[in-house]
């Protein structure tokens, strides 16, 4: 009889753990995913979208024909309640039974972290598609009534590459339209270029190098206390007015994590090596939704980023686990999150940086940085192409 593997989300992490095990499995496993979105949005170019450089149709796409050329069950549902003794997922449209379950449901923005953020707050957040594009509609009102802009990162954020591509995107968008403001970058970071994941080697100075030129004032080892109306005011008192600001905020897990005892106290699922879950051995988790611990600390809050490529691993890791456990067999692939190789393509509007590691988390053997405009067409290259692997569900693909 076929294995019943249930996938719950339909994001990076989500629609690669579901057609890798189709792929794997085939007849020996039937696969369902619900997922809250009936789209694949690439967050990656959620950064253009305030300059008018990307639509919602460019970086999105219905992921319900992907699914069923592939065989894979699509439901359009919120997971409300896992009960792994019944191994039954209550949803928004009813419920669904399982055999092994993959938790990869990602992130929701928490702007209960500063008075003033949100949806109808004083400050926008590209960190959700709606966010985004409601900075598209803040950014044209702003040209035309220019003033200061501070961009910043909420002590607790791990996102810190949008933060990054968003306000180099803005000073590149403010040389081309002739307007001279002042921008202030504000950050829990210890230092340039630290992104969350340790720094890299020289990424300090480049970065500083890059703030200096494009005539922005970081401000690192920051808090936010508040945003006001038009003022952001800082942990240590100091107050930046603004007329355009962008907060990226930290990251919680879903709630349907939370609501069934599943998560720590941010909603993130701890795991093994394995991905699957301390607990349930046919339980796992991938991508955003697993929890990772920082190996830092810092005067404020300093998260790591859970980017793409570690998302489509801890997929990949755990899909060739399931098929093991499937087959009979034990599951014996094992990748550390830390362990994971770092890729990254930071984009600053015809420039940026490329970034690879050994590993996403220090100590690393092997790291390098390569900055020029290169790296701008390598990201408009990188969407084109993962946008047309992941809609035609050729995630076998690198
Ligand atoms: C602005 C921005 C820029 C970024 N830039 C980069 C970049 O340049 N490079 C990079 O590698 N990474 C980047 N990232 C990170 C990247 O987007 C994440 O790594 C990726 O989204 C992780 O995928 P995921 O599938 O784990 O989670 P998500 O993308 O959050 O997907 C979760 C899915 O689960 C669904 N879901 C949620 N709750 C439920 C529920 N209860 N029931 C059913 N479904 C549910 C959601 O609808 C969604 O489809 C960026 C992120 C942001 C926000």
């Amino acid at each position: 009889m076929a294995a019943h593997v249930l996938v719950l989300g339909g994001n990076f992490a989500g629609l690669t753990a579901a057609l890798t095990l189709k792929r794997e499995l085939g007849d020996s496993a039937q696969v369902t995913v619900v997922s809250k979105s009936d789209r694949f949005e690439f967050n990656p170019s959620f950064i253009w979208i305030p300059f008018g450089k990307r639509t919602v149709r460019d970086v999105a796409f219905p992921v319900a024909r992907t699914f069923a050329a592939h065989g894979v069950n699509f439901v359009h549902a919120e997971a409300t309640l896992i009960d792994p003794a019944a191994r039954q997922v209550e949803t928004t449209k009813g419920s669904h039974r399982y055999d092994y379950l993959v938790i990869a449901t990602g992130y929701q923005n928490d702007f209960g972290v500063v008075p003033g953020l949100g949806p109808g707050g004083n400050a926008y957040s590209i960190t959700s598609l709606p966010g985004a594009v409601e900075a598209a509609r803040g950014w044209a009102s702003f040209i035309n009534d220019p003033g200061p802009v501070v961009v910043a990162a909420t002590q607790g954020a791990g996102c810190f590459g949008a933060a990054y591509e968003f306000v180099f995107n803005l000073t590149y968008q403010l040389r081309r339209h002739r307007i001279a403001v002042p921008v202030s970058y504000v950050s829990p970071e210890p230092f340039a270029g630290h992104f969350g994941v340790g720094g890299m080697p020289g990424g300090k100075q480049m970065l500083g190098m890059f703030f200096r030129r494009q005539r922005i004032d970081p401000i690192f080892g920051a808090s936010i206390t508040e945003v006001a109306p038009g003022e952001m005011v800082l942990g240590d008192g100091r107050r930046l007015p603004f007329r355009y600001a962008m907060v990226v905020p930290p990251f919680v897990g879903a709630d349907v994590v939370r609501n069934s005892g599943l998560g720590n106290a941010k909603g993130f699922v701890d795991v093994l090596d394995t991905y699957q879950t301390l607990e349930y051995p046919d339980i796992y988790a991938v991508g955003v939704a697993t929890a990772v611990d920082a190996p830092w600390v810092a005067a404020n809050a300093v998260g790591v980023p859970k980017t793409g490529f570690p998302a489509e691993t801890m997929a990949r890791v755990a899909t060739a686990n399931i098929a093991s456990q499937v087959r009979g067999q034990a599951p014996v692939r094992e990748e550390n999150f830390a362990d994971i190789p770092a890729v990254c393509i930071m984009d600053a509007g015809n420039n940026g940086v490329m970034m690879f590691g050994d590993k996403m988390l220090p100590p690393r053997k092997r790291a390098v940085l390569i900055p020029g405009p290169q790296s701008h067409a390598a990201k408009i290259a990188f969407e084109k192409y993962f946008l047309w692997k992941s809609r035609h569900g050729y995630v076998g693909l690198p």
